[in-house]
């Protein structure tokens, strides 16, 4: 017996299956789809089988032998090794990352296999020796005595049982944190007596003296401020920077929730939807739907009705969301209406416990799978539904190999099981809504909201009239007024602060003017180093102006603005509030995203401050003020989509006042009220919002009327990084098509990520059938010569974003 085997070695510059012999014991035990150890060179490594056949092209005689079989299942059904194939040519990624990609984490370290006795008389008397007195034994005490063949037929028996054990680390997981416990005199006084060679210290001593806060981990200490450990360590021998450890919580088991399942006479538009996709579902169609439905519409609520059809019809369902609203209060509407019958799988769970849900899933003791992006690969073998909730967010797309679209996988596996797809979003993207408008896909619109409540009144509230009024509060009077009503009201606020993404760009505070290209109709991003704007599109340089070209106002500067900053003018201006803040350093450990969620829903805080992952799932009657800091951040980010993420957010945001009974107020801070992005998100009026934004993207030549791909190509070394990515451009140039552009080579937005430099290129076209081809070509060149030199080559086919 042979066995094609997809090997664990992504550094290789070839990817295909290789051949093995497999010895005659472990032969029982041979299933596409399992893992096993191969010898490879002079190591031992992990594969996948994925086939297996009687003859091979090589010398058989010459042909290694497996060592050993990893699952005694296999771990991928045939459905998902035929998706690894289609995912590894989709986005040109190694096949066995494609494989991995599909497994639980648990399942790429290692496990113990234990065989558990369920029905003893069955079995015969030797095989049972082996257990003695005990009901399970390990695998290898069955594979060492010569039982294997014996085992896999009481396994397909049911007459014995597989149980694994993921090894769980008991101890108490912490992190360590460097505090800054120097004043800054001191700070300054030590970078005075620096040595003059002691340049990261230097750097990183101005960089902690222009920080907001005191508290970082060694992760935001080298990747944000670019530094290292033994700066770190020459800064704590400074006294300037002090380490300690805190204690990361696993995970807070499910907060409990005493309410019942809730069921709704539905709405006439809900009806409508949910009988065309019932009837989808019934004939076994592949419908891809898109269900348009302005927020608290009842989009959840059809999900709901359409998962209970296909479990009706003795099939599963997928459901995804974005893994920040997977919220305690979404999973609990799904566990109340399905009960045990629902796998939930997010961040929350330890290895051990995803691993747990995976398993249930696979032995279809589950009928729902509610989880965030890679739920879609749950191994169910008959798929009635797949559901992408909010489907224009950007965390469906992975950003590393292999760089899937869940969207695109969901899709794949619906013509697979002949079920329909649920695209739903209030703000669908650009891409969904066009497939819509052109019949692609079949577009579903509710446009009132199901109890009824009116969409809230949003205020857009000009900041250049407030400076001129002079106010330099980041609260305009209007917010400050209503958030003292509301406060006095005791009645709940909810506040927005957008973070600078990763670009910052520079913004007259007069006339709301943001300097961006012309040729490509972005912002420009700003580089301290020699203050320079740059578009990294198409390379474009100009010094910062010191003048706004506009107005002339000397009012231009750099824009940005910090949660801490926010919440001291929080306690100055409202210093009886109760403030929860919510942002990427409150919700570092597990659970705390929940534990702040659910003190804000009881009450415990008057005023929750936080950033893009507050906008989302915040579903409590007592918030009736939604305040938006400062809607520019999202709205310059250096992105073609930056007007669409921008109609996204400030229409979720919305969506957060007044969804219950009260009546709910929202206030949009910014320095550009005129921007269509703005204006139209105001009475989430999505339509001439996608029209207007089509005509800019057709114009400026971007998706939808066009397709991307990035290249980038990152090195140590700025020069090499930056030589390659001309020599990786060149060769695309030379070789695509002439109708499609190839732009660049331009350094990245971000421009250095982990000490590594990182360039550019950007391909748009139309059509062009090279393009794959072309592609696996570089590929080829970069993985036999470019690769050993350092440099790494990753192609992303449709980015979400091009930082
Ligand atoms: P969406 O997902 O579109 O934001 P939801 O499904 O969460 O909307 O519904 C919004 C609110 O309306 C929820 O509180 C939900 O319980 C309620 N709801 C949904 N459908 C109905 C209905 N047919 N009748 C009354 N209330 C409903
Ligand atoms: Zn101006
Ligand atoms: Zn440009």
């Amino acid at each position: 017996m042979i066995v094609e085997v997809i090997v664990d070695v992504s550094a290789y510059p070839i990817d295909r299956p290789f051949d093995y012999s497999v010895p005659e014991h472990l032969e029982a035990l041979v299933e596409r789809g399992s893992r096993v150890h191969v010898p490879f060179g002079n190591r031992k490594v992990q594969g996948f089988i994925t086939n297996i056949k009687e003859q091979t092209d090589f010398d058989i005689s010459k042909l290694k032998e497996i060592q050993s079989i990893i699952d005694v299942e296999p771990v991928v059904t045939e459905e998902l090794l035929q998706l690894s194939k289609w995912l590894t040519n989709k986005t040109l990624c190694y096949e066995i990352d494609a494989l991995q990609v599909m497994l639980p984490a648990a399942l790429r370290a290692s496990y113990k296999k234990n065989i558990k006795i369920i029905n003893s008389s069955e079995l015969d008397e030797n095989f049972l020796a082996l257990f003695g007195k005990r009901e399970a034994v390990s695998y290898d005490v069955i594979e060492k005595a010569g039982y294997l063949r014996q085992m896999k037929k009481y396994l397909t028996q049911g007459t014995v049982q597989l149980e694994t054990v993921i090894k769980q680390h008991a101890k108490a997981k912490t992190i360590a944190k460097y505090h800054v416990v120097a004043n800054k005199e001191f700070i300054h006084e030590q970078l005075s007596n620096l040595n003059k060679t002691a340049i990261k210290q230097k750097e990183l001593m101005e960089w902690l003296l222009i920080q907001q806060q005191a508290s970082f981990t060694m992760e935001e200490l080298k990747e944000t401020a670019n530094s290292n450990s033994s700066t770190i360590k020459a800064l704590i021998e400074k006294n300037i920077l002090e380490k300690d450890k805190e204690e990361v919580y696993r995970e807070i088991s499910s907060l409990e929730y005493d309410d019942k399942d809730q069921r709704f006479q539905l709405t006439e538009e809900q009806s409508m939807a949910l009988a065309k996709i019932n009837h989808a579902q019934d004939n076994a169609e592949s419908t891809t739907f898109l269900v348009h439905g302005i927020t608290g519409s009842g989009k959840t609520e059809i999900y709901l009705n359409a998962i209970e059809n296909s479990i009706l019809k003795g099939k599963q369902a997928i459901m995804l969301v974005p893994e920040i609203s997977l919220t305690p209060q979404m999973t609990r509407r799904f566990k109340l209406r399905f009960g045990d019958q629902v796998a939930v799988m997010h961040s929350g769970l330890s290895v051990g416990e995803k691993y747990d849900e995976w398993r249930k899933i696979w032995r279809g003791e589950v009928k729902v799978v509610v989880g965030a992006r890679s739920a879609i690969f749950a191994p169910f073998k008959d798929l009635g539904l797949i559901i992408l909730d909010e489907e224009h967010e950007s965390t469906y797309k992975q950003e590393d190999n292999p760089r899937y679209h869940a969207r695109d996988v969901a899709i794949w596996r619906s013509e697979f099981h002949k079920c329909p797809v649920i695209l739903g979003s209030a703000t669908p993207s650009l891409e969904s809504y066009a497939r819509a408008s052109k019949g692609v896909y079949t577009l579903l619109t509710l446009k009132m909201r199901a109890k009824e409540q009116a969409l809230p009144t949003v205020n857009v509230v000009d900041m250049r009239a407030e400076l001129k009024n002079g106010n330099r509060s980041m609260f305009s009077i209007d917010l400050a007024d209503a958030v003292r009503e509301k406060l006095d009201k005791k009645e709940q606020i909810v506040l927005f602060l957008n973070k600078r993404g990763f670009s910052s760009f520079v913004l007259c505070r007069d006339c709301g003017t943001v300097v961006e290209c012309k040729q490509c109709d972005i912002s420009l991003t700003y580089h301290r180093a020699g203050e320079q704007l740059k578009c990294h599109y198409c390379g474009h340089e100009e010094p910062v102006p010191t003048k706004c070209p506009e107005c002339t106002s000397d009012h231009i500067r750099f824009f940005g603005t910090g949660t801490q900053k926010v919440e001291e003018e929080i306690a100055k201006l409202f210093p009886y509030a109760r403030v929860l803040r919510m942002d990427v350093d409150t919700t570092r450990t597990k659970g705390s995203h929940e534990r702040i969620l659910k003190q804000f829903g009881d009450g415990e805080a008057d005023i929750l401050l936080g950033t893009q992952m507050i906008a989302k799932g915040l579903d409590f009657p007592n918030i009736t003020l939604v305040g938006v800091l400062n809607a520019d951040t999202t709205l310059h980010l250096a992105d073609f989509r930056a007007a669409e993420k921008t109609f996204q957010l400030m229409t979720q945001v919305s969506g957060r006042a007044g969804r219950h009974d009260k009546e709910g107020k929202v206030y949009i801070q910014t320095y550009t009220p005129e921007h269509y992005a703005i204006e139209l998100s105001k009475d989430q009026l999505f339509e001439p919002f996608y029209h207007k934004e089509m005509q800019v993207r057709k114009q400026y030549e971007y998706p939808p009327f066009y397709y991307l791909t990035l290249v980038q190509v990152t090195h140590e070394n700025v020069l090499i990084a930056s030589e390659y990515a001309r020599l990786a451009t060149d060769w695309l140039r030379a070789n695509l098509s002439e109708q499609t552009m190839v732009v660049g080579p331009t350094a990245c937005a971000i421009s250095k990520i982990q000490n590594r430099y990182r360039y550019q290129c950007l391909i748009k076209y139309k059509k062009e059938p090279l393009l794959i081809e072309k592609l696996q070509q570089l590929i080829k060149i970069y993985r036999t010569e470019w690769m050993k030199k350092g440099i790494i080559l990753s192609i992303d086919l449709d980015p979400s974003t091009i930082l």
